[in-house]
């Protein structure tokens, strides 16, 4: 009965659900799985987010919000830009359950069949689908020759790049790297951006988890306030996952446009959920450096375990995820590392960077060092 969207067949399941199924099924047959594939803190809630939430279910916060979001954060998102150099006032935020629809309404409110968009691989998952959906064309530009850093293949960025582009998307830290862009590369996609009129997605939702190094927020760059859409989120930051709640940023006209699809759609972030991200952005600071410590810890325990096998990674300063060089047929590799030592990774092809498998060490230093002794036990390594 069912005469499916041409839309819908231009976009795949996600390349991360064959691994987790057959994790699920390894689990299920009794396998101790070690998940390294899993793009979530393995924190809890900091307890004062989880009060507030509870606090503002008491209150009977469980209405529908004004569809940008309440006023009390919008304001809080705003005082935080500001924090990262952008000049942001409330009007120009709008609160979303995850960066992840964020994200996809902006896709809708720019794209138009056949514009171009342009990701750096190894690129998220998503980006992808979503520029897929709303008719867009990829063009790609592929950091991995580059040590995954982006200020070396500007050139090649510039050669992409036309008056056609529409958008670029930037992410930084990155999902799957863990690179950080410096200011320098940040720069000079500015000055792409200026010279050929296109927006840019500036996904910073890894921003919090950074070693060393200090992301710069592209928004805050000379000539970009108006052409960038800033995309942010408390999943990672704040391990708060499943409450589903992030924002963009962008001029306040933009967010005219964007707010047309949000309240046509998801109608508003949840309530009570809204007011425990306030608590998230203004009294957290301890917590998130906690974690943030932790990930540093585990990045270098990896980076040393590897090592001492004469694996060299590519190591990035932020988020918590690493790109470990496979076989070429990385899918393969995946296969087998689940299969034969019950470690789970995310296949590189999923981000267009084949040869490598993403890990993800947001897991225990113990579970860590078990997974690179299984890898090498099973001549995975
Ligand atoms: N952007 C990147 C790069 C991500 O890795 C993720 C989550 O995996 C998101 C955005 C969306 O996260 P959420 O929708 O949970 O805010």
């Amino acid at each position: 009965p069912y005469d499916y969207s041409e839309r819908i067949g231009r976009v795949e399941p996600s390349a991360t659900l064959a691994i987790s199924n057959l994790a699920a099924e390894r689990k299920a047959a009794g396998a101790d799985v070690i998940d390294l594939s899993v793009g979530e803190p393995d924190f809890d809630t900091p307890e004062t987010v989880v009060e507030a939430g509870k606090a503002a279910l008491d209150a009977g916060h469980t209405g529908y919000t004004s569809s940008n979001g309440i006023p009390e954060l919008r304001e809080a998102i705003a005082e935080k830009l500001r924090g990262n150099g952008i000049d942001a006032t409330a009007d120009e935020v709008i609160v979303t359950p995850g960066g992840k629809q964020a994200l996809y309404e902006i896709f809708g409110t720019l794209i138009d069949d056949g514009d171009e968009v342009v990701l750096l691989d190894p690129a998220w998952v998503s980006y992808e689908a979503m520029a897929k959906l709303a008719g867009g064309t990829l063009s790609r530009v592929d950091l991995a020759p580059h040590g995954f850093q982006l200020e070396p293949a500007l050139d090649e960025l510039a050669e992409v790049v036309s008056d056609d582009t529409e958008l670029l998307v930037v992410n930084s830290p990155s999902n799957p790297t863990g690179a950080v862009f410096s200011e320098a590369a940040l720069e000079g996609v500015r000055d792409l951006a200026v010279e050929h009129d296109f927006a840019v997605i500036s996904d910073e939702i890894y921003e919090r988890i950074t070693y060393g190094v200090e992301p710069t927020s592209l928004a805050s760059l000379d000539g970009m306030a108006d052409r960038t859409i800033t995309i942010n989120g408390f999943s990672k930051a704040f391990s708060m996952t499943g409450w589903r709640l992030g924002y963009l940023h962008a001029t306040e006209e933009f967010v005219g446009q964007a707010g047309k699809l949000h309240s046509h759609s998801v109608s508003c972030a949840t309530n009570f959920v809204q007011h425990a991200g306030v608590e998230a952005l203004e009294n957290t600071d301890d917590e998130v450096e906690e974690m943030r410590a932790a990930f540093e810890e585990r990045r270098d325990l990896l980076v040393d375990l590897f090592d001492e096998h004469g694996v060299d990674v590519d190591v990035g300063d932020g988020a918590f995820y690493m790109m470990l060089p496979v076989d070429d047929d990385d899918q393969a590799w995946c296969t087998a590392a689940i299969e034969e030592a019950a470690v789970a990774c995310v296949p590189g092809s999923a981000f267009n960077a084949p040869g490598y498998a993403r890990i993800s060490y947001a897991a225990s230093e113990k579970r860590l060092r078990e997974a690179v002794d299984r890898l090498v036990s099973n001549d995975l390594l």
